[in-house]
């Protein structure tokens, strides 16, 4: 310091000194909307987790740091808990009708995205809908596909099971336009059922060729065989990537029998070739060892008796009693025995402490054979006992989990009762990160989050960043747990404690829901 300087220039280091040492001095008077304090950032990056508070202004967060003494009308202590961006689920159903109730459950389970018009239904008005929903907002933000079933059912009227001709391939590509203009993300099929199945290769490839000149859209497909034919199927769907030279997503990635359990990995294996060979391709699972239909099956139909047979009646001969005996028996091997067999719904109320135990369970308990217990409970209950058959392979769901493309779908639809609908996300973080550590916390944040916005491309969602919206979950990671079962599959999970929308409070687990609307209209951008 030289003497010219004097007191004043020796006062006015110093506090550029202090300045320095503290930079929070510099936001003493700092105000915000909202601050989140004190929470361990996984900022859906990937990156290791830190802690730091939030603060959220006008929707977005605006600052990431200590923030020390600043205030904010709202300050939320996040002490112990993860703050993450809001999950974003690119599979869900229902196009953009939620209702309410449905949207809750969405938001219970930390999804603060959704993209609605997956496996090739839609609504077919893609623009009218939109602005339906910009006018009335939901409590979450909302994006759809077109569904190619949809565009199909509509105006492929000559010949359903036969190609499309010149004319219906054209007003479908128009309105294909017409959605992706509009601001849809991309074309969806479900080529297993009618009408996707009845598609050819070729003509699904004609349609998607329209993605080709709309950034950031996107194949999603319910590929046409998930069984023995699955490979198949999903070098079909790559195809179509390859030719209109756009990323593929295969929804819900299955290997549906025991007997294609062993093509998991060749099946992981083609998406991993497409992905060198520079056609991106994703794929989606939910985190359970059964699928949609299985949850509630009839007993009598998993054993392929007919409805009037699954009457008291019909055993009350001996000779019918030992074929059906073995019947059973024989289809039970065939599913891998009675464990995999969950019992789901009972008629009688001697019954009803079996719900939730398997065959096996109940085999053991009343010390007779699991074809007995079969028996019995189709004698009690006849055509009303319900099973789930957990029929895929907890080896292979891990698998894919570890695979870096694989991105998570909950696959809601509200008309199938699958606790995947209420739980999907927490039981992931639950049972395969935290429990089983079959992959890093801040990589399962990453593919919940900013994974899916960047194939969206969704520029200012998916991550805790300074100028993002202000999608945020704060969760209690020790106590996360996904509550839903088969047997009672709308139970909500605990452990999600927070969920802001658009940096608005949307739920609470203390309060409830805080009757906002702060959801927006996602579309399909073309930067
Ligand atoms: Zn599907």
């Amino acid at each position: 310091m030289t003497p010219r300087h004097g007191a004043f220039g020796l006062k006015f280091l110093w506090l550029a000194f202090l300045l320095l040492l503290s930079p929070n001095a510099i936001h003493a008077d700092d105000h915000y909307d909202i601050i989140l304090k004190n929470g361990l950032i996984v900022d859906g990056s990937g990156l290791p987790p830190y802690k730091a508070d939030v603060a959220i202004n006008a929707g977005k967060i605006v600052k990431i740091g200590d923030l020390g003494a600043s205030g904010a009308d709202a300050v939320v202590d996040a002490t112990g808990l993860v703050v993450c961006p809001g999950f974003i689920d690119i599979l869900r159903h229902n196009d953009l009708l939620w209702t309410l109730s449905e949207q809750q459950r969405a938001i219970r389970e930390g999804i603060t995205a959704g993209l609605a018009g997956n496996c090739g239904f839609s609504v077919l008005d893609v623009q009218k809908n939109l602005a339906k929903l910009q006018k009335y907002p939901g409590i979450l933000n909302l994006g759809t596909l077109i569904g190619q079933g949809t565009l199909r059912d509509w105006f492929v009227k000559t010949n359903k099971q036969k190609p499309a001709t010149p004319q219906e391939m054209a007003i479908m590509k128009l309105f294909l336009q017409g959605a992706l203009q509009a601001g849809a993300f991309g074309l969806s099929s479900g080529l297993g059922y009618e009408p996707g199945q009845w598609c050819q290769p070729a003509e699904l490839e004609d349609l998607a060729s329209v993605l080709t000149n709309y950034p950031h859209a996107v194949y999603y497909t319910h590929i046409r065989n998930y069984r023995s034919n699955v490979l198949d199927a999903i070098k079909e769907a790559i195809h179509v990537g390859e030719t209109a030279k756009i990323p593929v997503v295969i929804q819900h990635l299955l290997f549906k029998l025991p007997s294609n359990w062993d093509q998991t990995e060749s099946g992981l294996r083609l998406l991993e070739q497409a992905d060198e060979d520079g056609h991106p391709v994703y794929a989606t699972v939910y985190p359970y060892d059964f699928w949609g239909n299985e949850v509630q099956i009839p007993l009598y139909q998993f054993l392929y008796l007919k409805p009037e047979d699954a009457n008291l009646g019909y055993y009350r001969s001996n000779a019918k009693t030992a074929d059906i005996l073995a019947q059973i028996h024989r289809r039970l091997q065939e599913y891998g025995g009675g464990d995999k067999v969950e019992i789901t719904r009972v008629k009688s109320k001697y019954f009803k402490s079996f719900l939730g135990d398997t065959i096996a369970d109940m085999a053991k308990q009343r010390k007779i054979s699991e074809e007995q217990a079969v028996l019995a409970l189709l004698v009690e209950n006849g055509e009303y006992v319900r099973i789930c058959y957990h029929g895929l392979s907890e080896e292979g769901l891990i698998k894919k989990i570890q695979t870096p493309f694989i991105l998570f779908g909950s696959d809601s639809t509200s008309a199938i009762p699958h606790p995947r609908d209420v739980g999907a996300f927490p039981r992931l973080l639950e049972t395969y990160v935290r429990d089983k550590r079959v992959i890093r916390l801040s990589e399962a944040i990453n593919r919940l989050t900013y994974e899916p916005a960047k194939l969206m491309g969704l520029k200012d969602r998916g991550l805790l960043k300074e100028g993002y919206w202000g999608d945020v979950v704060l969760f209690d990671y020790k106590t996360i747990r996904d509550n839903a079962t088969a047997v009672d599959p709308w139970e909500p999970p605990t452990g999600i404690k927070m969920v802001l929308v658009n940096g608005q409070l949307v739920y609470d687990a203390k309060d409830g829901f805080s009757g906002r609307y702060p959801g927006q209209v996602l579309r399909r951008s073309n930067d």
